[in-house]
């Protein structure tokens, strides 16, 4: 999973990159409104713009403060880093993005444990959390902090509803622990669900947004939560080499992106079920039903390994990912077209 793409030089160029939503690159005028930006020294407080990115996040997630950071696992592990000690225990769902893709960082920068819950679609029950959390004891892990994925990627870019969302959080509390959203592609579900971001907000303790999704900008994710919270993150910024200098020219692709592509997401969702329509009548296919952008399918048992799958949209200049042993991910963003994703479904149904 996420292995680096090796460019291969007899491949043709990539005309369609469903790769990721991270492959989206800046656009004109994004770039002219990065060159434009007012900047200073963003360790010491006086980058205008990225304070007012900051001032931006915390008003839409209803939070008293917010950080920039320079990506979204820098995001994750500040707050495990921040809300938890070495020893103690972080729930998250078994395919959350700190166990299967931040390189062990919740272990060898924090000294946490995560249990990976069980659950179909990339999300947990409330009585699944209840039988995970133990009694405290002398012998048992300080379980600490709840993490939430919202939407959860591997789990097929799903939706958690609202409701879901409030009892889990509730029970943690209920239990001592803090609550932490993901937010790597929030906004992905409040577009298509039609819940405010503070709404979804709300229930956590800290709640993050990334830039560099289906948002387009080329860097940058923000942090929210109490004063009290940011205040002691901040130390851990520092520590590890996020405070950063004129990074202004990076918060003035995120509040451009704020401005000009949170509606145009929709696209990026009709774009990915009329993929997945076109999919669905592939032979040797089993296509989920999307939520949002991401595509997922699996490969029927006794046909092409998904592989061989990528391999041929790759030499027809297409470029999908591998997920494990058996799904493909299609992630439809800002640089798809509804006619390159007719292309890829002539591209499949080629193969096939
Ligand atoms: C991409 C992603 C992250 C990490 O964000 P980066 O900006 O790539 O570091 C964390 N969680 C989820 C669910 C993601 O998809």
């Amino acid at each position: 999973m996420y292995a680096p793409i090796v460019p291969d030089p007899s491949a043709p160029p990539v005309r369609i990159n469903l790769y990721s939503d991270t492959q989206t690159l800046p656009t004109q005028a994004m770039r002219a409104a990065m060159l434009d930006a007012e900047v200073g020294d963003e360790q010491s407080g006086m980058d205008p713009t990225v304070n007012a990115l900051c001032d931006r996040v915390a008003t839409l997630f209803g939070k008293e403060a917010a950080m920039f950071l320079p990506s979204g696992t820098m995001c994750n592990e500040i707050a495990i880093l921040t809300l938890c000690r070495p020893g103690d225990e972080v729930l998250a769902h078994e395919t959350a993005h700190i166990i299967t893709a931040e390189g062990g960082a919740p272990g060898a920068l924090a000294g946490v444990r995560v249990r990976g819950l069980p659950g179909p679609r990339g999300m947990f029950s409330p009585a699944a959390l209840r039988e995970a959390i133990t009694a405290p004891s002398r012998y048992a892990a300080p379980q600490t902090l709840l993490v939430a994925e919202q939407t959860a990627n591997l789990g097929g870019g799903t939706i958690w509803p609202l409701e879901i969302l409030c009892e889990i959080a509730s029970i943690a509390h209920e239990a001592g622990m803090a609550t932490h959203m993901d937010g790597a592609r929030l906004m992905n579900a409040v577009v298509a669900s039609g819940v405010s971001a503070r709404d979804f907000a709300v229930p956590f303790d800290t709640v993050w947004l990334d830039f560099t999704k289906g948002l387009g900008a080329p860097l940058g994710a923000v942090l929210a939560g109490s004063t009290a919270t940011i205040d002691r993150a901040w130390h851990w910024k520092q520590r590890i080499g996020g405070s950063l200098r004129q990074a202004g020219i990076c918060a003035a692709g995120c509040l451009y992106a704020l401005d000009h592509h949170v509606e145009r997401l929709t696209e990026d969702h009709a774009n990915a079920k009329r993929l997945a329509a076109g999919l669905s009548q592939i032979g040797g296919l089993i296509v989920e039903v999307p939520e949002t952008n991401l595509v997922f399918a699996e490969v029927a048992a006794n046909g092409k390994t998904p592989e061989a799958w990528a391999a041929s949209l790759r030499a027809q200049g297409i470029l999908i990912s591998v997920m494990g042993r058996s799904r493909l991910r299609l992630c439809t963003h800002l640089g798809v077209s509804v006619q390159e994703i007719d292309d890829t479904i002539a591209a499949f149904a080629a193969i096939n």
